[in-house]
């Protein structure tokens, strides 16, 4: 059988087809335009970058960005004020507090001040909750475009032995509760696992969110795998040593064009989802 590989840039742009004619045919009957608010705390260049991309997506699919840049000095009384206003304001239908933000803030306290309704990147704890129950809810962006990915290439899930590697909010532990979900058996690792190694080598589907370059050793990943690598690091390598599962395993997400551009495709798509929502 020859290497799948999972072409996220690809997905994500099909994927922002369909939210374009969405938006169009949304603002034609109700004259009125989808706004995203990002919010970035302090100056790191690559939270910055990721800010930026996700406002050119909005653009991309007819939607506007409202960008709030807040100093490295804003405590977290300053911030949930922030977040109370936009929950207020009628005019913003989803909205994106980038992570990390200083380590001084509470981010949970901030990502859970999110109205429900407004929680389009599935960071607040309500929604984890309810996407962990199988109820409606909007899934944290980065598991939810995997899953998006992966349906898309009509993988099976049902039944297969996922190992997900981290168990961070936003990616590890939403990540394994998604896969629950789709009837796979989860197994979770983290930094206190044991014998990681042989955890992998029983995997049918393995997703890396160790935030470690090419942490998982291609000779842990048996051939049948299928291999999602959100992990993104500079020199362009992953989480995964991938390059000699290149030609091995069963499906794997290249880094780049793998997990990240279905991060923001599926922001886009829950705030589309949202802004139906508020305007009907
Ligand atoms: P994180 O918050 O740092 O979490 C890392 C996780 O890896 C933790 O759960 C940690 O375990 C676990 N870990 C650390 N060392 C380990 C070890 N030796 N063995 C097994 N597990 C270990 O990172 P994150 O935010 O989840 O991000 C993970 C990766 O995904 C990063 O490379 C990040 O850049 C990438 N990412 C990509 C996107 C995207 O859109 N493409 C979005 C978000 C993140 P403990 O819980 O025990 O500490």
């Amino acid at each position: 059988m020859s290497t799948q590989l999972l072409d996220g840039k690809a997905c994500s742009l099909a994927l922002e087809k369909k939210l374009a004619e969405r938006v169009a045919a949304l603002c034609a009957r109700t004259h009125r335009t989808p706004i995203l608010a990002t919010l970035l705390v302090g100056d790191d260049p690559a939270s910055a970058t990721y800010v930026r991309m996700k406002g050119e997506a909005c653009r991309r699919v007819g939607m506007a960005s409202l960008p709030i840049t807040l100093p490295v000095t804003t405590t977290t009384e300053e911030l949930l004020q922030q977040i109370a206003q936009l929950n207020e304001n009628p005019d913003v239908q989803g909205i994106l507090l980038q992570h990390p933000v200083p380590a001084h803030i509470d981010e949970r306290a901030c990502f859970d001040a999110i109205a429900a309704s407004k929680d389009v990147d599935g960071v607040g704890c309500l929604g984890f909750g309810r996407m962990s129950m199988g109820l409606p809810a909007y899934g944290s962006a980065t598991p939810q475009g995997i899953m998006h990915l992966l349906r898309a290439y009509d993988l099976p899930l049902c039944g297969c032995h996922a190992v997900v590697v981290g168990r961070s909010p936003i990616l590890g532990r939403p990540m394994a509760m998604m896969l629950l979900q789709a009837d796979c058996t989860v197994t979770i690792c983290h930094s206190h696992t044991k014998n990681l190694a042989e955890h992998l080598a029983c995997a049918d589907l393995i997703v890396a969110a160790v935030g470690k370059p090419e942490f998982i050793r291609a000779a842990w990943v048996p051939d049948h795998a299928i291999v999602v690598d959100a992990g993104y690091h500079p020199g362009g390598v992953g989480d995964v040593e991938l390059a000699p599962l290149k030609t091995r395993v069963r499906a794997y997400t290249p880094v780049p064009g793998g997990v990240g551009p279905m991060t923001i495709a599926t922001l886009m798509q829950q705030t589309v989802m949202a802004a139906e929502a508020a305007f009907s």
